[in-house]
């Protein structure tokens, strides 16, 4: 069993946790390849272009969030997956100024982790129909995932969970999306998360688009990309 559904790296130290991950996984037809630490994390997620990363939070040489905050600054948008073994480190990652994907909290099933893994998978290509968006000054391009400012030769470079919200507000332009309209479009209804995710994604939106692709705020409702 190998290969099926692509390359999953796990970074994990523990061999007991890293041994069973990978069971499950395998099970499930994913092929598994293990970093022990937070650099032969990075190398890897370079060398191998994985369609995940699992990432450990507690690592010997760096955590997890420096290990995901290193990727992101070097423009891998390998969709991340966080093992958590604290409340702290949850609502680290639901700060979500690191481009993490999900979490998953350990001790955990198998049938969790196997449907944390699947979720971030789908959505993090999922199947859509038109293939570019015109919006303000941008262009939001489906099929390569990637959003073209007017003026600019490079990409801007967003998260998997970034470039969905964009997408689904950009679908619903000229509508106001409400954040509960958008945690259950944009993290589907198995995420337990709060609003307060979707605020800060929208900041890290705004970050990166400027006035080229200007967010609404509409007070006590939610947001909205204006029609032009
Ligand atoms: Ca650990």
């Amino acid at each position: 069993m190998s290969g099926g559904k692509g390359t999953v790296l796990l970074c994990e130290d523990e061999d007991n946790i890293a041994d069973l991950v990978r069971i499950y996984l395998e099970e499930e037809s994913y092929r598994v390849i293990r970093a022990k630490t937070g650099g032969e994390a990075l190398d890897q997620a370079a060398r191998q272009a994985p369609c995940l990363l699992l990432l450990d939070v507690g690592l010997p040489d760096m955590n997890g969030f420096d290990v995901c905050r290193v990727l992101r600054e070097r423009g891998n948008p390998v969709p991340v997956l966080f093992l958590t073994a604290r409340d702290s480190e949850i609502d680290k990652v639901l700060g979500l100024e690191l481009g993490a994907d999900d979490y998953v909290t350990k001790p955990f099933s198998p049938r969790e982790l196997t449907a944390r893994v699947k979720a971030v998978l789908r959505r993090s290509a999922p199947e859509i129909a038109v293939a570019a968006v015109a919006v303000g000054d941008a262009v939001i391009d489906a099929a390569r995932r990637e959003i073209r400012l007017a003026g600019q030769n490079d990409p801007v470079f967003l998260t998997a969970k970034e470039f969905d919200l964009l997408w689904f507000l950009a679908e619903n332009k000229g509508l106001v999306m409400s954040r509960e309209q958008i945690l259950r479009n944009v993290w589907g209804y198995e995420w337990a998360g709060e609003t307060r995710t979707v605020d800060a994604h929208i900041r890290q939106l705004r970050k990166k688009l400027g006035d080229a692709l200007p967010i609404k705020t509409v007070w006590r409702v939610g947001y909205q990309i204006a029609e032009h």
